[in-house]
C-alpha cells in the first residue's frame, strides 16, 4: 500500500454521507399534510408546494399512522420547510405546538433548517403533529432588499415545502455515524505526519469495509473511541449550550418574540434527552416575552434554572450596544437585568455576556463590577481587521482602575457546533497557555438556528476526552471563572489590559440610522431629567416601564443603526411614543416645582449664567430691552438659574455685546470672520489671544465623501473614506445671510446645495460666550455617501480627549502604529478635545457619536446613506447643532458647556406651586464653591419605596476632588451603594452634609436618608 491518504479520506467523507448517514433512518412513512392561515382553515396541501408570503405564518397540520411493527421502537418527524442549506438561521421556521380544545397552544419544540427532527413519543396508531411556520425573508449578499418593510415586500410566497415524514432510527447506527464522523473530524486536525492520524484514516477505511454491518464497524471504531491519555494536566474546553437571539435585526421585533420561544422549548427539550446538558440564554427582556407569552415554558425554564441546566448570564436587560447609551443607560441595563433574574429566579448574573457587541468602553469594567459582575465575556474583537487581539484571558482595567476577568473564547464564535475542527482550533488559537488551562465554547445555532441540536451533544460526549492536548465537557461559565479564580489566587501571572477594548470594525455603525440614535439620546435624558424633578417634589417618577422600552431599543443592531427598515421605525415610533409621555410627564412636574410666573427650568448638573435661546417667544412685558427677538421668533437673554433649580426669568442687562459686520461677528471672547461663500477664514480667542485655524484652512467645512463599504454596509467605514472627501467650499449654489444682528446674539446663515443634497449651516455667537455655535440643518438625498464636518485646529496634540460613559478617553490623533491607525473613527458623546499643557480647542456636539482625529482636524460624521439591509437608510432631514470652543488648561470648563448644550433651558409659564423650589440636591467643592468636573448622573427616590434620595455621580475629567453634597431635606444619614441602591459603606454626615473624596473617574451612588419638614413632606 503506497500513500493514499487524500484518496481515502475523499472515500471517507463520501461515503459517511452516502452509506453510513442513511443507514440511520430504516423505514420511513410520509404525513398527511394541510396548512391554512390558522388550525379552522386548513387545507390539504402537497409536498413540495409553495407556502409563505413574506413576513406571513402559516399553520401546518400532519397526519400520520404508527405502525404496530414500529412499537417501542425510537420514532420520529422529519420536517424541511424548504430551507436554505447554507444558513443556520435567517430564513423560515416552525414551532410545534400541543394545541389545546380552546385553541390555545404549547410550544414543543422548534424546526429549524439544522434541527428538522422531532422525537414523537406515541404508541402505534395515529399520530397529528401542529406547526406554526413563519415565512421570514433571508437578507444575503450585502444587496439591498424591498424585504425590508412589510409595505414592500409583496406577496409572493418565498419557500418550497421539502418533506415531513415519520422515520424508524436505529440508534446503533445513530451511534455509529456519530463515531466515524467525529474520528473523522479528529483525523483532520491532527498534524499530517501525526502518526495518530494515519492509525486513525486505517481505523474509518475498516469501519468503511464492514458497512452495512453497523455491530461490526462499531467493534473496528470502539478502540479509537475509547483511547485514553492519561491524567496529565491539559487545557479543559468549557462547552455551554447558547443561543444567540439578536432582540431585533433582519426581522422586527415581533418575530423575535417567536424566535425566543423556538429556541427556547427546543432547549428545555434537549434538557430532557440530555442531562449533562446545560444552556445560558441572556437578556431579560427575552425572558419577559416567554413570561408574558408562554408561561408553562417559562415555569420549565425557572425549573431548569433551579437544577442547574438552565443558566441565566449577562444580568442586563438586552445585550445592548456599548458605544452609543448614555452612562446611565448601561447602568439601568445592568440594574434593570439584575433586578429581573433576581426576582424570577433568585439569582444575580456573575457575568456580564455581550459576545456580539462593537467594542467596549473604557468605564465599562466600574459599572460592570459595581452591578455586582466582575467577569465578562464578549469574542467580538476576533473579527478586528487590523490588529489581533493578544490575549483569551486577562485582566480588563478600567478608566478608574476597577479589573474585571475578561475571557474571549478562543473558538473565536458564539455559534460553535462542537465539531473535532473547532475544537482544535480552540487549543490552538487560545492564546494564554502560560498561565491558564480553561476556555469557553459557547454552542448552537443562532438568529432562529434553533440553538444547540443534539448532534453537537453527541460530538461533546465523544470529543470529552479524545484529544492529547485538552478534554471538554458542559458547564456553566462561571465554573470555568472559578477555576481561573483559583489558579489566580494561587500566583498565576495573569496579563492586564487598560483602557478600552476598542473594535476595529463597524465604525460606520456610530453615524448609520441617526434618527433612531437622536431618539435615544432624548429619551434617556427625559427619563433622568423626569426622575430629578419628581424627586424634586419629593416623589417616585413611576418611569421604570418607559425605561425598559428605551432600553430594549439600545440593543447592538438597533441603536448602531445596523437593522431593516421595519426595525428602524419601530424604534423611532417607540421613541417618539416615550419622549411624549415624558415631556407631558415633565411639563406637569415642573408645574408644581415652578411658582406662579414666568420660570426657567435646568435639569443640567451645572448652574447657567450665560446667554440662552429659549425655544419661545416671550410674552411682551417680558420681552423687554434685556431680551433679543431672533428671526424665528425665539428669544435670547442673559439668565441665571442654579444646577438642578428652576428661576422666575428674569432678563439681566448684557454687557458684552455681539457686533456684526457682513463679513465678521465679534464678542468679547471671539471675533469670528467668514468669506463670501459663507466659509469661515479666522476665529481668534481673544482672551487668550489664538487663532484657532491653522494658516489658510476654513473651520466647519462640510465634507463629502463616497462611502463604499468592502462588506457590511451600514456597519463598516473604511479606512479610505475620509480620505476621499471633497471640501465644499464654492461659491456655486450658496447663499449667505445675517439673520440676527445682535447685540445679544449674532446669527449668520449659509445655505448650499450640493447635488440632491441641501444644507443651512447657522454659525451663532451669544454675548459673553467663549464658544461659536454651528447649527447644521440638512436635506439630504445622497446615495452610499458620507458627509462630514472638519475643524481643523491649530494645536499640536497627539491625542485627543473624547467624552465617553463616566470619563474621557484619549485616542491618536496620527495613524503611527497599526493600533492607532485602526482608530480612524471613534466614538465621543458631547465633545472631542485637542489640548495643549496650557491651551485647548473643544469641539462639542448635541448628537453625533462618530468622530475622525487624523490630519490636524476634528472631524464630526454627519450622516450616511448605506443601501444595505436598510436601502433607505438616512435619507430625508436631520438637525444638529455643534460648537467650538477655545478654552485654557484642564476640561473641567469644557465639560460643563456640553452639559448645557446637551441641557437647554425650558420655559415655564404655568406654575403653580407656591414658590421656586429649591434644587432637590447641590454638589459643591468641599470649599464651597463649584465643584469642576463632577457630574451627576441621576438624582432619583430610591427603587425600593423608603423615600432615600438616590445620586448616582461619578469624576468626569481625571481628578481627585473633594466634594460636599447637600439636600433641600436635611440629610441624617448616607450610604455608599452599589448600582443596584443597596447599602455598601456608610458615609459620615456632618450638618447636614456628606462630604467625600472622589477618585479619578470614580463612579458613586449614594442613598440619602433625609428628615421630614413640618408638612411631613422632603422638599
Ligand atoms: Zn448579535
Amino acid at each position: 500500500m503506497h500513500n493514499d491518504r487524500k484518496l481515502v479520506e475523499n472515500r471517507i467523507t463520501r461515503e459517511l454521507n452516502e452509506r453510513v448517514f442513511p443507514l440511520v433512518h430504516t423505514d420511513r412513512r410520509s404525513f398527511v399534510i394541510e396548512a391554512g392561515p390558522d388550525l379552522d382553515h386548513l387545507e390539504p396541501f402537497e409536498v413540495r408546494s409553495s407556502w409563505g408570503a413574506p413576513w406571513a405564518t402559516t399553520w401546518f397540520r400532519f397526519s400520520a399512522e404508527i405502525p404496530d411493527e414500529w412499537a417501542r421502537a425510537r420514532v420520529e418527524a422529519v420536517i424541511d420547510l424548504g430551507f436554505h442549506p447554507d444558513a443556520a438561521g435567517f430564513q423560515c421556521e416552525g414551532l410545534l405546538v400541543d394545541v389545546r380544545d380552546d385553541g390555545s397552544f404549547t410550544p414543543l419544540q422548534g424546526i429549524h433548517p439544522r434541527r428538522t427532527n422531532y422525537a414523537v413519543k406515541a404508541a402505534p396508531g395515529p399520530v397529528q403533529l401542529h406547526l406554526e411556520a413563519a415565512s421570514n425573508p433571508t437578507f444575503l449578499g450585502f444587496q439591498p432588499s424591498r424585504f425590508g418593510l412589510l409595505a414592500t415586500a409583496g406577496d409572493r410566497p418565498l419557500y418550497r415545502f421539502r418533506r415531513a415524514d415519520l422515520v424508524l432510527v436505529d440508534s446503533e447506527a445513530e451511534a455509529l455515524a456519530y463515531d466515524m464522523e467525529v474520528l473523522d473530524g479528529v483525523m483532520r486536525a491532527l498534524a499530517i505526519d501525526d502518526p495518530r492520524r494515519a492509525r486513525l484514516l486505517r481505523t474509518l477505511a475498516d469501519a468503511l469495509d464492514r458497512i452495512p454491518d453497523v455491530a461490526a464497524a462499531r467493534r473496528v471504531v470502539a478502540p479509537a473511541m475509547a483511547e485514553d491519555f492519561g491524567d496529565a494536566v491539559r487545557h479543559r474546553s468549557v462547552a455551554i449550550g447558547h443561543a444567540h437571539i439578536d432582540t431585533a435585526w433582519l426581522w422586527p421585533m415581533r418575530e423575535t418574540v417567536r424566535k425566543c420561544t423556538r429556541t427556547f422549548a427546543s432547549a428545555v427539550a434537549l434538557m430532557d434527552d440530555y442531562p449533562e446538558y446545560k444552556f445560558c440564554a441572556s437578556s431579560a427582556q427575552h425572558y419577559t416575552w416567554i413570561e408574558e407569552h408562554h408561561p408553562e415554558l417559562f415555569a420549565k425554564i425557572a425549573e431548569r434554572v433551579d437544577r442547574g441546566q438552565w443558566v441565566p448570564v449577562g444580568g442586563m436587560w438586552v445585550e445592548a450596544d456599548m458605544n452609543l447609551p448614555s452612562g446611565e443607560s448601561l447602568v439601568r441595563q445592568i440594574v434593570f437585568g439584575q433586578r429581573y433574574f433576581e426576582e424570577r429566579f433568585g439569582r444575580r448574573c456573575t457575568e456580564v455576556w455581550i459576545p456580539d457587541v462593537f467594542g467596549y468602553p473604557a468605564g465599562l469594567p466600574q459599572v460592570f463590577a459595581l452591578g455586582g459582575m466582575d467577569r465578562f465575556v464578549t469574542q467580538k474583537l476576533s473579527w478586528n481587521r487590523e490588529n489581533r487581539f493578544p490575549h483569551s484571558t486577562f485582566w480588563w482595567e478600567g478608566l478608574d482602575g476597577t479589573r474585571v476577568l475578561t475571557h474571549f473564547p478562543p473558538v473565536d464564535t458564539y455559534n460553535a457546533e462542537i465539531t473535532p475542527k473547532e475544537f482544535a482550533f480552540s487549543i490552538t488559537n487560545f492564546q494564554d497557555h502560560g498561565w491558564s488551562t480553561d476556555s469557553l465554547m459557547p454552542f448552537g445555532h443562532g438568529d432562529g438556528g434553533g440553538g444547540p441540536t443534539r448532534e453537537m451533544v453527541e460530538r461533546a460526549r465523544r470529543l470529552a476526552h479524545i484529544d492529547a492536548r485538552a478534554t471538554l465537557e458542559i458547564d456553566a461559565p462561571a465554573a470555568m471563572f472559578d477555576r481561573i479564580e483559583r489558579d489566580i489566587e494561587r500566583g498565576a501571572q495573569t496579563p492586564v489590559w487598560r483602557g478600552e477594548l476598542y473594535f476595529e470594525m463597524h465604525r460606520g455603525t456610530l453615524t448609520s440610522q441617526i434618527e433612531t440614535k437622536l431618539g435615544n439620546r432624548r429619551c434617556e435624558r427625559l427619563l433622568v431629567e423626569a426622575e430629578l424633578w419628581a424627586a424634586t417634589l419629593g416623589r417616585d417618577a413611576d418611569v421604570d416601564h418607559l425605561w425598559k422600552q428605551v432600553l430594549t431599543q439600545q440593543f447592538h443592531d438597533i441603536l448602531p443603526g445596523s437593522s431593516i427598515a421595519w426595525v428602524h421605525a419601530d424604534a423611532e415610533t417607540v421613541f417618539a411614543e416615550v419622549g411624549a409621555e415624558l415631556e407631558a410627564r415633565i411639563s406637569d412636574l415642573l408645574a408644581e416645582v415652578a411658582g406662579s410666573g414666568v420660570s426657567i427650568a435646568n435639569r443640567a448638573d451645572v448652574p447657567v449664567d450665560e446667554v440662552v435661546v429659549l425655544d419661545t417667544a416671550l410674552a411682551p412685558g417680558l420681552a423687554g430691552e434685556h431680551v433679543q427677538t431672533l428671526a424665528d421668533g425665539r428669544s435670547a437673554a442673559l439668565v441665571s438659574v442654579p444646577a438642578f433649580g428652576v428661576a422666575l426669568l428674569e432678563p439681566r442687562s448684557v454687557t458684552d455685546r455681539v457686533v456684526l459686520s457682513d463679513t465678521s461677528m465679534t464678542n468679547g471672547h471671539l471675533a469670528v470672520r467668514w468669506d463670501a461663500a459663507g466659509n469661515i477664514t479666522s476665529i481668534i480667542d481673544l482672551v487668550h489671544a489664538r487663532e484657532l485655524l491653522p494658516n489658510g484652512e476654513y473651520a466647519a467645512v462640510l465634507e463629502l465623501a463616497v462611502d463604499h463599504p468592502v462588506e457590511y454596509d451600514a456597519w463598516d467605514l473604511e479606512s479610505w473614506t475620509r480620505s476621499g472627501g471633497v471640501p465644499l467650499t464654492g461659491l456655486d449654489g450658496v447663499e449667505v445671510e445675517i439673520v440676527d444682528d445682535g447685540p445679544i446674539v449674532g446669527r449668520v446663515r449659509v445655505r448650499r446645495t450640493f447635488g440632491p443634497s441641501t444644507s443651512i449651516v447657522t454659525y451663532q455667537l451669544r454675548a459673553g460666550s467663549p464658544q461659536l455655535e454651528v447649527h447644521i440643518e440638512l436635506d439630504w438625498h445622497h446615495d452610499e455617501h458620507l458627509l462630514s464636518m472638519a475643524f481643523p485646529v491649530d494645536v499640536r496634540a497627539s491625542t485627543a480627549t473624547c467624552d465617553v460613559q463616566f470619563g474621557v478617553v484619549e485616542r491618536p490623533t496620527h495613524p503611527s502604529s497599526p493600533w492607532d491607525a485602526a482608530k480612524f473613527e471613534v466614538c465621543a458623546h458631547r465633545f472631542v478635545d485637542l489640548a495643549e499643557p496650557d491651551f485647548g480647542v473643544a469641539i462639542l456636539n448635541n448628537g453625533r457619536y462618530g468622530h475622525g482625529l487624523f490630519d490636524g482636524a476634528v472631524r464630526v460624521s454627519l450622516a450616511r446613506a448605506a443601501n444595505y439591509p436598510d436601502p433607505n437608510a438616512d435619507r430625508g432631514h436631520h438637525e444638529v447643532t455643534l460648537a467650538i470652543l477655545p478654552h485654557g488648561a484642564g476640561l473641567a470648563e469644557v465639560r460643563d458647556a456640553a452639559a448645557r448644550l446637551n441641557a437647554p433651558l425650558r420655559v415655564v409659564d404655568s406654575g403653580t406651586g407656591d414658590a421656586v423650589a429649591t434644587p432637590v440636591v447641590t454638589v459643591t467643592g468641599a470649599d464651597g464653591a463649584n465643584a469642576p468636573g463632577v457630574e451627576v448622573d441621576a438624582v432619583k427616590l430610591a427603587d425600593d419605596g423608603s423615600g432615600d434620595l438616590i445620586v448616582r455621580l461619578h469624576e468626569a475629567v481625571g481628578n481627585r476632588t473633594r466634594i460636599a453634597l447637600a439636600s433641600v431635606g436635611r440629610i441624617t444619614d448616607a450610604w455608599r451603594c452599589n448600582l443596584l441602591e443597596e447599602a455598601e459603606t456608610g458615609e459620615e454626615v456632618g450638618d447636614a452634609v456628606v462630604t467625600l473624596t472622589l477618585r479619578p473617574f470614580q463612579i458613586v451612588t449614594l442613598r440619602l436618608r433625609r428628615s421630614a419638614t413640618d408638612d411631613g413632606r422632603i422638599r
